[in-house]
């Protein structure tokens, strides 16, 4: 059994108040039992969530990490530093990353491979464009970025890694993958690791991401390879991230 994950991607956006007002709705909240819970604020806050949420059932990520322990790299943070935090999660390889950043499959790789090193679990964002859509390439694209990372990994890490799949144009943009869409591809995420181990391909946890709301929440959930969600804009919420929650 997969226990779901609900992930909150705050990106650049939130504030002390926010962490507070997390902090404090989560600490009366009534969850379902067996479910991760993971907010992912900008680093600055991370410090004060982890004061705020100490009476909830709310963990910590963190939005990147520099693929290095420490050392001369100006602005960047390590994964040695996260764990100091209490932080558990970090995302890796998001699409906003990928394309402002310009972060490729190999950097993507290198920064998983940190997070593995200090005991973060990477969530692995993966999914493809529009373009690659219409082009009839979706799994294609999505098991290059998959297998770019897994199929360089020990057994034991691969387990320990999260998949999130966010077709990149329903980021944000308010069109969510219809449930069907998503299972397909979770399916074939799964499909590919089953050629791996199929042990391992059991207990993947497979997240859906891209316009995940209180509305569409539980139907993408109900899908049999769905076992969570990397939620954006409906994160930033308490109310909608909390019925996210309860979907779950
Ligand atoms: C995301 O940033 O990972 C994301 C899924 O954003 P949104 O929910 O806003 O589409």
């Amino acid at each position: 059994m997969r226990t779901p994950l609900i992930a909150g991607n705050w990106k650049m956006n939130g504030s002390t108040a926010l962490i507070e007002a997390f902090g404090s709705a989560f600490a009366s909240a009534t969850l379902p039992a067996h479910i991760d819970i993971v907010v992912i604020p900008p680093f600055l806050y991370l410090d004060a969530a982890r004061h705020a949420f100490k009476n909830t059932p709310l963990q910590l990520g963190a939005q990147t990490l520099n693929p290095q322990h420490s050392g001369a790299h100006t602005g960047e943070i390590s994964g040695r530093m996260l764990k100091e935090f209490e932080v558990g999660y970090v995302l890796v390889g998001h699409s906003e990353r990928r394309k402002l950043y310009r972060e490729t499959d190999e950097q993507v790789f290198d920064r998983l491979v940190a997070a593995l090193d200090v005991g973060l679990t990477p969530i692995l964002c993966v999914g493809e464009t529009l373009e690659e859509r219409d082009a009839g390439s979706t799994m294609q694209v999505v098991l290059r970025q998959v297998g770019h990372v897994m199929a360089r990994l020990e057994p034991a890490q691969r387990l320990q890694v999260v998949i999130a799949y966010e077709p990149v144009w329903a980021i944000g943009t308010g069109r969510t993958a219809t449930p069907e869409q998503a299972q397909e591809v979770m399916a074939g995420i799964r499909a590919y690791q089953a050629g791996f181990d199929t042990s391992l391909a059991e207990q993947l946890k497979l997240l859906y991401g891209g316009s995940m709301n209180a509305s569409n929440a539980a139907e993408l959930l109900a899908q049999p390879d769905i076992d969570g969600g990397l939620v954006g804009g409906a994160s930033l919420k308490t109310n909608d991230f909390y019925a996210i929650c309860q979907s779950a």
